[in-house]
């Protein structure tokens, strides 16, 4: 793997966009046909916001790969999930465990395990493409400037607001809107994944969640689309959880982003013509538990092989085929949804015997 800001050629096998997991693990699978371009647009090692926890299917499919450097690891090294109904101070410890892990670190990790053929070029944005008989050709933008480049296949896996795909004239997913606060730790809290409910917030509320990583912990919360004054929402939630929890100290920092809100099958979209769409760009997200990393690793590595393993003509046609377990993995977790949204659903569960929950959890 090269890594640089400015130079590289006009001529690649595989274009990819984004050097998240989706995109990482498209080029590294692509490189056994041909050289490939990795086009990010934020400075690397770039800094997504993310709970960073790698649940049992991304930590089986990164076992498969490289073992995990223990630095990228946090204290506590694994926390289950608990689902909580704050008001009522109902919890419920499931068995579902995650790896505890600095996000910005496994990223960077990830990009390291590329073999020489790949090219990344972090600080360029790719604006748009054309496709043709003969290939696409993709427009970025380098310090101010358009360049072109030419491939065989382009892969978008540029998130959840993807350029490709709106390029590709494919609908957009709508999207959550999230804050996640770092809080310094004033105390110990119990080593778990806390999934919260609570009602004071309002109906653009879904849910907060809190995990202590090292000497922070982080708490963040997810509105619904179009939230309106979400940081205002997002300190009023604080406010709420210090009464109780004295050991959420001060806030060092504050990440606001979004996440897929995969609401229909429509929402997932495998790409057109040459053109593949992998990781959260394709909808390739759990649309109840918000898990992406291993969804978006699993789709990239289906791109990047679909395309190593076959002519360009043909690579869509083998990358549908290959995730169509992922599609219909989606499908099964949409039907929870209007269960999981609703005020009565968010109640309930705080009736059904942990053992349920815990198992219910798993199928998320
Ligand atoms: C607050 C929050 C917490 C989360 N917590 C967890 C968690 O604990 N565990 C979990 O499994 N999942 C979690 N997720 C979801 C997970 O982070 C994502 O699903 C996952 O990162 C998706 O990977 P990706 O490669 O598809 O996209 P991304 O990781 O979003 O990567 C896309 C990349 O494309 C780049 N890009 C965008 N547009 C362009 C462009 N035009 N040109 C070039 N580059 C471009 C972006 O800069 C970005 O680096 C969380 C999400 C959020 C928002």
């Amino acid at each position: 793997m090269t890594h640089t800001t400015t130079a590289f050629g006009a001529e690649y096998d595989t274009v990819v966009v984004g050097a998240g997991p989706a995109g990482v693990m498209a080029a590294m699978k692509a490189a056994a046909r041909g050289t490939v371009l990795v086009l990010e647009s934020s400075s690397m090692p770039r800094d997504k916001s993310c709970g960073g926890m790698l649940n049992e299917h991304a930590q089986e499919f990164i076992a498969g790969i490289a073992p995990i450097p223990r630095s990228m690891v946090r204290t506590p090294e694994h926390v289950n999930f608990r689902y909580v109904d704050w008001d009522r101070g109902i919890r419920k410890p499931t068995s579902l465990r995650f790896l505890n892990v600095d996000r910005r670190q496994f990223d960077d990790w990830l990009v390291s395990l590329l073999p020489g053929n790949v090219h990344v070029v972090s600080s360029s944005p790719v604006e748009g493409f054309t496709q043709d008989a003969g290939g696409v050709s993709v427009t970025v933008s380098v310090a101010g400037d358009d360049h072109t480049v030419r491939c065989n296949n382009l892969v978008g896996a540029d998130g959840a607001r993807s350029t490709v795909r709106r390029t590709l004239g494919e609908g957009s997913v709508s999207t959550y809107v999230t804050l996640q606060d770092f809080c310094k730790l004033e105390g110990e809290l119990e080593p778990y994944f806390d999934c919260i409910y609570m009602r004071d917030i309002g109906d653009s509320y879904a849910y907060s969640y809190i995990v202590p990583k090292g000497e922070v912990a982080l708490v963040g919360s997810v509105y619904y689309p179009k939230t309106r004054r979400p940081h205002e929402k997002q300190d009023q939630t604080m406010d709420i959880l210090r009464a109780t929890l004295p050991q959420l100290g001060e806030m060092v920092k504050r990440e606001a982003s979004v996440a897929l809100h995969v609401r229909s099958a429509a929402d997932v979209v495998a790409g057109r013509s040459h053109v593949l769409l992998a990781g959260e760009a394709g909808g390739f997200m759990s649309p109840t538990s918000g898990e992406g990393i291993s969804y978006a690793m699993n789709s990239g590595a289906a791109a990047g092989m679909a395309i190593a393993s076959s002519a360009p003509d043909d690579a869509l046609a083998a990358y549908s085929r290959a995730v169509g377990h992922i599609g219909s993995n989606i499908r099964r977790k949409l039907r929870w949804l209007p269960f999981m949204e609703s005020t009565w659903g968010k109640y309930l569960a705080g009736f059904v015997p942990t053992p349920i929950v815990s198992k219910m959890t798993e199928g998320l």
